[in-house]
């Protein structure tokens, strides 16, 4: 079963603008699309298995140039001076226990109604943006002191379109014409219909 927002998001603070952190979407996120024993498993996400994503819920409606926003993918980033940075840091530190390497942010309304394949989809969607870092060769650039992988937010290139469309068909990209190529095999998954739904994309 996928992790439903919580109902209180959806019928209760109906006009009060929230945010509930996720821990239960990150074990399911990884479980489903990292752990190499699942059917949905991802290697595209590979270098994500280190990570550490905070997922947020919201009930806060969000659009882009007319089009209502399901998901938005970052690296939490503070501004300001002292006291507004360390509040925005220990927010971050309260919900999600450290700073993540990316948050990802899903409108509770439109995931409690869409289907399974959409919001895999959507899900999958965010976390191709959630990219790791390439050096001056092209090969992926780690944290020489730690040996963690350097993460950096990606839009998307033909490659990720292609993995999102082999998994989830033509539905799940806007501009789907030039990927084609890649929706004449038959789609992994089902038929997704993300039709531009991305706060980073839009
Ligand atoms: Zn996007």
């Amino acid at each position: 079963m996928r992790p439903q927002p919580p109902e209180i998001l959806i019928n209760e603070y109906v006009g009060i603008d929230y945010f509930i952190p996720s821990p239960e979407l990150e074990e399911w996120a990884r479980k489903t699309f990292l752990d190499d024993e699942s059917p949905l498993h991802n290697p595209d996400h590979a270098h994500l298995l280190q990570a550490h994503i905070g997922y947020l819920w919201t009930n806060v409606p969000n659009s882009k140039g007319m089009r209502a926003v399901a998901g938005t993918a970052e690296i939490p980033s503070f501004r300001g001076a002292k006291w507004q940075k360390h509040r925005q840091l220990m927010q971050m530190q309260e919900w999600f226990g450290a700073i993540p390497d990316f948050v990802i942010t899903l409108d509770a309304n439109y995931c409690f109604e869409t289907s399974d394949t959409n919001f895999c989809a959507l899900v999958e969607h965010e976390l191709y943006h959630c990219a790791q870092a390439l050096d001056e060769f092209g090969e992926p650039k780690f944290n020489a002191a730690t040996d963690r992988p350097i993460y950096t937010i990606k839009d998307h290139d033909v490659t990720e379109f292609i993995g999102v469309v082999a998994r989830y068909g033509i539905g799940s990209v806007a501009n789907g014409i030039a990927f084609v190529e890649a929706a004449n095999s038959e789609p992994l998954i089902a038929h997704a219909d993300i039709s531009k739904m991305c706060g980073n994309c839009l």
